[in-house]
């Protein structure tokens, strides 16, 4: 019998006597005694392969002398998955049995999200799509979402929900993403009215936005939790720091607009996620931001979330070297927090793992094992659809006609591009061998498709993004926590976790 090539070993601070253990794909969570941790790990026949991209810290040296223990213990240790008898192959092979099941699973049900526009009023540096703006060659992309182009989508997304094998009763009820482009400025609100009338003509309907929420009060009856009931907002800063970055055309800030509308939408009961996106250059701007979310009052609200994410580098306008991953990012957070106690309201990034682990340290029994084999819809069931009914599975390749997965014709019909739906909804932490062989895999669910593109040149690649240490520093954390009987952590949900 040999050590699973699937397990994760998690020291826990303050504590050289027991350790965590989790098995990737069998879901185990167990606290063991550094003996039978030690022993576990003698039995490891050969290293965890090293990630292309990024770097693992190796676990130390086993310094004490290695004791089997009962055979009790060593029967337990074989049913929770820890040991094995099947060769490296035959575990990757389960590894992959369980992804592609759950591929299937997650596949089933389609999602959709709108883009009404391309075109924004404001001009952030280091926006995706700050270039359909600023160069004359892509104005033509700029055009407004049209009644027609609507009644068209929706006969495309019946089309659609057959192809997934779902019938008009299995879909009583649709979830709308809006997004852009910027999808809720006044202009676009007769679009957006027709869009929900028809989604509410078929059935149930709930409807969420990513939006710069400068013109949020254009939407102030759609505000309410039964109609557009989720946003997410974005802000970079303190007024100061924000107004350099969230700019409109002419150079003006933006703060004051989008803290208005921000008190709007959690007065109307709407869950408001605020996202702050950090790099290097306004990651110092996070204590004074803490202070203004507290004189606004937006902490009284049940409805309110903050968190930050790392700015990736997607255009010309922003330097490798003002970029952090996002193990560098929450230790950052984490610092700032003990200095600026104020700064506890802010998420970060990996929270929902930290919850996650606590529920499973409360309350083992009724705690779904949660385990994703993708790491995000664009490879499963997100359907993207812009202004000249073209159909893309991630919104951050959304106008690059070249990658679309579909379009949707003019008598409804789907058009679908194989090969490019296949590129994307093929991506899975079997689909590349260096995932496959990661005790994280299920957990990680291979990292940002775009991200990996851009470190690679190959999206169906790994992107670590310092996962391995977030995950060990988020489980050993969550069990203190339960050890102390702290709070669990709430949050709300983010839209993408890129
Ligand atoms: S996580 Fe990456 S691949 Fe997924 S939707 Fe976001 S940008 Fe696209
Ligand atoms: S599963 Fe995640 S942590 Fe593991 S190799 Fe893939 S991207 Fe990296």
């Amino acid at each position: 019998m040999r050590a699973s090539s699937y397990i994760i070993y998690i020291d826990l601070p303050n504590t050289a006597e027991e350790m965590l253990l989790v098995h990737g794909y069998s879901g185990a969570y167990d606290r063991v005694s550094s003996k039978v941790a030690n022993y576990v790990r003698s039995l490891e026949l050969r290293q965890a392969p090293k990630p292309l991209y990024g770097a693992w810290r190796s676990d130390p040296d086993i310094d004490q002398p290695v004791q089997r223990p009962s055979d009790a213990t060593v029967e337990t240790l074989r049913r929770r998955g820890y040991l094995t008898n099947l060769s490296f192959e035959e575990e990757e092979e389960v590894l992959k049995t369980v992804a592609h099941k759950l591929h299937r699973q997650n596949s089933r049900k389609p999602a959709y999200l709108f883009m009404p526009t391309y075109d924004c009023n404001l001009r952030c540096s280091y926006c995706f799509q700050h270039h359909m703006r600023t160069d004359p060659k892509y104005r033509h992309l700029l055009k407004m979402m049209t009644r027609e182009t609507v009644d068209r989508i929706f006969l495309g997304m019946a089309s659609i929900e057959t192809l997934h094998g779902l019938g008009p009763k299995d879909v009583l009820r649709r979830d709308i993403g809006f997004f852009g482009g910027e999808p809720l400025l006044a202009e676009t609100r007769p679009i957006i009215d027709y869009i929900m009338e028809k989604t509410l003509a078929g059935g149930e309907g709930s409807f969420w936005a990513v939006t710069n929420a400068t013109e949020l009060q254009a939407y102030e009856d759609l505000l309410s939790p039964q109609r557009l009931g989720r946003i997410q907002v974005t802000l970079d800063g303190p007024p100061a720091a924000h107004d350099r970055r969230r700019i409109y055309a002419d150079g003006s800030g933006s703060f004051e607009k989008i803290a208005r509308n921000i008190n709007l939408a959690l007065d109307r009961g709407v869950e408001v996620s605020v996202r702050l996106n950090i790099d290097r250059r306004n990651l110092m701007e996070l204590p004074e931001l803490a202070e203004i979310v507290h004189r606004q009052g937006w902490t009284r609200y049940r409805n309110f979330g903050i968190y930050t994410a790392a700015v990736q580098v997607t255009n010309e306008n922003m330097r490798r070297e003002e970029e952090m991953d996002s193990w560098t990012l929450d230790n950052a957070v984490a610092e700032l927090q003990k200095e600026h106690p104020l700064m506890s309201i802010v998420a970060q990034p990996d929270d929902s793992l930290r919850r996650q682990a606590r529920s499973l340290f409360q309350d083992a029994e009724h705690t779904p094992i949660r385990m994703k084999e993708s790491f995000c819809s664009a490879h499963t069931g997100m359907y993207i659809f812009d202004s000249f009914a073209d159909m893309y599975a991630c919104w951050e390749r959304t106008g690059e006609s070249s990658i679309r997965i579909g379009h949707v014709n003019e008598d409804g019909s789907v058009a679908m591009n194989s090969p490019m739906m296949q590129i994307w909804r093929s991506r899975t932490v079997a689909s590349n061998p260096v995932c496959s062989k990661c005790r994280y895999a299920l957990n990680c669910g291979g990292g940002c498709a775009v991200a990996a593109q851009g470190r690679t040149g190959e999206m169906h690649t790994n992107f670590c993004d310092g996962y391995s240490l977030r995950f060990r520093a988020k489980v050993a954390q969550a069990y203190l926590e339960h050890l102390a009987g702290q709070e669990m952590p709430v949050g709300l949900n983010r839209v993408c976790d890129q």
